[in-house]
Order: C-alpha cells, then structure tokens, then sequence
C-alpha cells in the first residue's frame, strides 16, 4: 500500500529508544511490524505529556506526528514487537498476548525514567488470533480522555500521547474510523504475562521475568532474602492504593481481568470504564459483564483474586516446599485486604475533611455512603457539596437522617484544627469528572470531525478540582430519563 507517509524521513524525531524487553528470554514476545496505513491524520497530540518525557517533537509537522504515531514511519533504535501474555477473562483463563498492540521501544527521559512507547492498533500480531489487530477512533479517544482524567486526578495511571486516525473504516457491529492510540506506561508487564509463562511450566523464564520486573519497577527489593514475596507484596500493595483511589474517585474500570492488572500499579486499558454517577455499589455500565464480576462495589474484592492468580504463579520462586509456599503466599496475600481497608479509610477522612483519625470515622464514611446510596445522589457532587461551609442544598441533604449525620460531622471538624476541613476537602473532591454523558457527546462530536469538543473536555479535566466558572458546564450530573449508560468493550 503506497502511503504519503512513507516518503517522509524519520530525522526530526527524538526519541530516545531502547529495548530492555527483548533481553527476556524470546518466548516473551515475538518481532512485529505496524502495518502501514492510507491516510494518517493527526487527531490529538498531548504536548504536556511530551514534554514532560523529555520527547521534543517542536520541528515535526502534523503530518510528520501522523507518520510517526501511526507506525508508517519507525524512528531511530525501534525494536518493534508484541509481547506474550495470558490472563483471566472473566474468570477463565485463555492465552493472549499483544493482539493490537505493538511496542515500538522504551524512551529514556532526561531524568532517568523509562517508559513504554506502544502503538493501539498498529494491525496483525502473531497473537492476533482472528482479530484485525486495529481500534476505533471512539475508544482510542475514549482511553485518551479517561487516562488523562485519571492523571488529572492524581491517580498512577498509562499516558496517552497520541491519537492518529487511519484513514480506514474497522469492521465492528457497525463500520467505524479506525485509530491507532500512542501509549506510553512504565511498563506493559502484567499479572497475565506471569500467568502466561507459568502456565508453560518454565521456571527459568519465570524467574528471568520475576527478576526483570524487580529491577524495573522495585529495585529496592533486589537484595532482600525472598525478594519474590516482597516483589508480590509490594505489587499488592500497590493495587491496594490504586483500587482505594479509583473507589474514592468512582472509576469503575469495567473489565479487571488478569490481563488488564499492572505490575507497576498503573491503571491500564481503558475499555467499558466510566464514572459513577448516582451512588449504587452495585453499578455495572460494560455492557459485557452481564454478571456484574466487575460491578463498582466489587473491584477490591477482584483485586485480591486477581493477586492471587499473580501468587500461585510465584510459588515456585516463594519456597522449595510447596506447603511453605502456599503458607507464605496467603500471608502474603491476606496484607493485601488490610491494606486496602486502610489506604481506602485514610482517602475517605481526606474527602469528608478530617486530618486526624478517630474510632467513630469508618461509622461516619459509611453512614455518609449510605445516605447517598438511598437517595440515589450523585457521587461527585454530594462529596463536593461538603466544602460549603454551610448545609448545602442539594435535595439528598433535605432529610432527617442526613441533617444529623451533618451535625456529627460538624462536631468531628470541630474536634481538630479550625479550618483545615474545607481546603483538605477541596483538594480532594474533584468538582469535574469525564462524566459519561459529556465523553459521549466528545466521540460524537470528533466522529462528526469535531474535536474542539473534546479539547475543552480535556482541558477542565486536567484541573478537576479548581472550582471556576469554565468548568461549571461539566458539573451536571446526565439528564434522567432514558436507558442506564452502557459502554461496549473498546475493541
Ligand atoms: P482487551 O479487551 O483490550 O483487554 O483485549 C483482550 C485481548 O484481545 C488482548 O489480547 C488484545 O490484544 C486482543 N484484541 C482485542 N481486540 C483485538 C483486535 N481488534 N485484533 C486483535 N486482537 C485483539
Ligand atoms: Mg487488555
């Protein structure tokens, strides 16, 4: 396929790539190239994150942006290639692997960090199995949008540094745009990557991938007796912050499968993710999860199994003796509840504005989200309304029970230092989220070749908790009436 993009020299570019990945054994990925596309065209390009890598793209053009983050052009020290993974989908376990996803190297920024530089739908992998290895201009957006809300939120999370469009229609339920999404993550290694070579019974290869992933992400466990317990326990931990910073925010992530867990921590993979609107544990927006394995209410719980699949493929490198194995790993994994209980109690004080820590405080969160489950408020905003200072309006607190949870939390706020409760609360309570119905009418917008829509989305996203007039538009919870919000996997 002739493409313009082809002609173009690779010069102004500066990337600063390696690849550490491909010193794994060869079983961890195979070699692959991004099939060229038509007619690349730049959709959004995320200046403040490449600036922030140290990555100086000032001399390129449009199009020049669009050659490179659609793959038909390859700068300088690429290693293309896929990397193997498996994982749990939903419960059972399937071999996988990079089916649209192709990395094209590590970047290396001025101060030291090193980041995966990935292509989301460059075409065919050899783990496409019958997929077409290529992605939709919605979802890529989508990811775009509530990977940068999420960052805005101060919550570790995979970058997106760019959004091209192909020029090709993709064959879904209907036809679509296609895309392809730049995404940059301290790494891509996930639970199912340990899934995947566990499952082939290759102890030395695991234990490469174990050491690997120490020295990438928690060097500082390199030298402790049974590094590969601490390595579990500390990716746990991990997740025991993050989950307790996404239920804090309201981020339903969706689809938490193995596959879709971090080694790192980060968040990752932005499918049928939203945002909680009316307060309901058990809400469900993927219109795949049909069960509600992935429900609001349910994603600590996932977390903890999800970590456990991670322990038993470890336990080889835990203990020669599997009992004492098995015995370290539940130790191991039983931290993971507490931690999370703890991580997600202390995030809670912060929203409702308490600096010090009281026996009764869990009993006041927990009255508080009961409240807002009964009378169906809005998540954000209930929190948010707490910064008043006075007994906000919001119907949800025209109600008994709530005007003496008011008056309790009043008296805890006067227990500890005056003041400190509302700026801690501003800090905390985000007054903008990528609410469905905005992200909605962003994807439709940019199908329609609008994006100027999605920039001012993004734009009051990147500061969620300033309370100023430019983002009063967003604040609104969807208009009742009409179906519950769906999302479709962002295949
Ligand atoms: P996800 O639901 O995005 O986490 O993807 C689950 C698995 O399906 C991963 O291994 C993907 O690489 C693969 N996959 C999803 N969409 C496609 C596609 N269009 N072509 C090939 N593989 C795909
Ligand atoms: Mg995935």
């Amino acid at each position: 396929m002739q493409s313009d993009a082809s002609l173009l020299p690779a010069a102004p570019f500066k990337l600063n790539l390696e690849s550490s990945y491909t010193s794994l054994p060869a079983i961890f990925y195979s070699p692959a190239k991004p099939t060229p596309v038509p007619n690349p065209k730049l959709i959004v390009f995320n200046e403040p994150l490449a600036a922030e890598l140290g990555i100086d793209l000032s001399d390129a053009s449009d199009a020049e942006l669009a050659a490179l983050f659609s793959g038909n052009v390859l700068v300088e020290n690429s290693t293309p290639i896929a990397q193997a993974y498996a994982g749990h989908q939903f419960g059972h376990f399937t071999t996988l692997g990079d089916g649209r996803a192709i990395l094209l190297g590590e970047h290396l920024t001025p101060d030291g960090k090193r980041v995966d530089i990935q292509l989301k739908g460059p075409g065919p992998t050899p783990y496409s199995r019958r997929g077409d290895g290529r992605a939709a201009l919605g979802p890529m957006l989508r990811e775009y949008i509530v990977s940068e809300a999420m960052h805005g939120l101060g919550i570790p999370t995979t970058r997106s540094l760019a959004v091209v469009a192909t020029g090709e229609n993709v064959y879904r339920e209907n036809v679509l745009p296609g895309a392809i999404l730049t995404r940059v993550a301290s790494s891509h290694m996930r639970v199912g990557t340990f899934e995947y070579i566990a499952a082939q019974g290759d102890l030395e290869s695991l234990t490469a991938l174990a050491d690997y992933a120490i020295r990438r992400h928690y060097p500082e466990l390199l030298t402790r007796e049974n590094k590969y317990l601490e390595f579990f326990g500390a990716v746990a931990d991990r997740q025991a912050q993050r989950i307790a910073q996404w239920m804090s925010v309201g981020f339903i992530h969706g689809v938490m499968n193995t596959d879709n867990m971090t080694i790192s921590g980060e968040t990752i993979d932005y499918g049928p993710c939203a945002f909680i609107d009316a307060y309901n544990p058990g809400t469900v927006f993927s219109s795949i999860d049909q069960q509600g394995r992935y429900a609001f209410g349910n994603q600590p719980a996932i977390a903890s199994w999800n970590l456990a699949r991670l322990a038993e493929t470890l336990l080889p490198l835990f203990h020669t003796d599997d009992g004492e194995a098995i015995r370290l790993a539940k130790t191991e994994l039983g931290k993971y509840s507490v931690a999370f209980n703890a991580y997600w109690l202390q995030i809670m004080r912060s929203k409702l504005g308490l600096i010090t820590e009281e026996p009764g405080d869990l009993n006041l969160v927990q009255t508080w989200l009961g409240l807002l489950e009964k009378h169906r408020a809005d998540f954000t905003n209930s929190f948010r309304a707490l910064t008043a200072e006075k007994l906000p309006e919001e119907p949800v607190f025209q109600d008994s029970e709530f005007a003496s949870w008011y008056a309790l939390l009043g008296e805890r706020h006067r227990r500890q230092a005056a003041d400190a409760a509302p700026a801690l609360m501003r800090k905390t309570n985000p007054v903008v989220i990528a609410r469905n119905h905005r992200v909605e009418e962003v994807l439709a917008a940019a199908e329609n070749g609008d994006l100027t829509v999605m920039h001012k989305l993004v734009t009051a996203l990147q500061n969620p908790f300033a309370d100023q007039p430019d983002n009063l538009a967003y604040r609104a919870p969807a208009p009742t009436g009409g179906e519950p919000y769906k999302t479709f996997c962002g295949t």
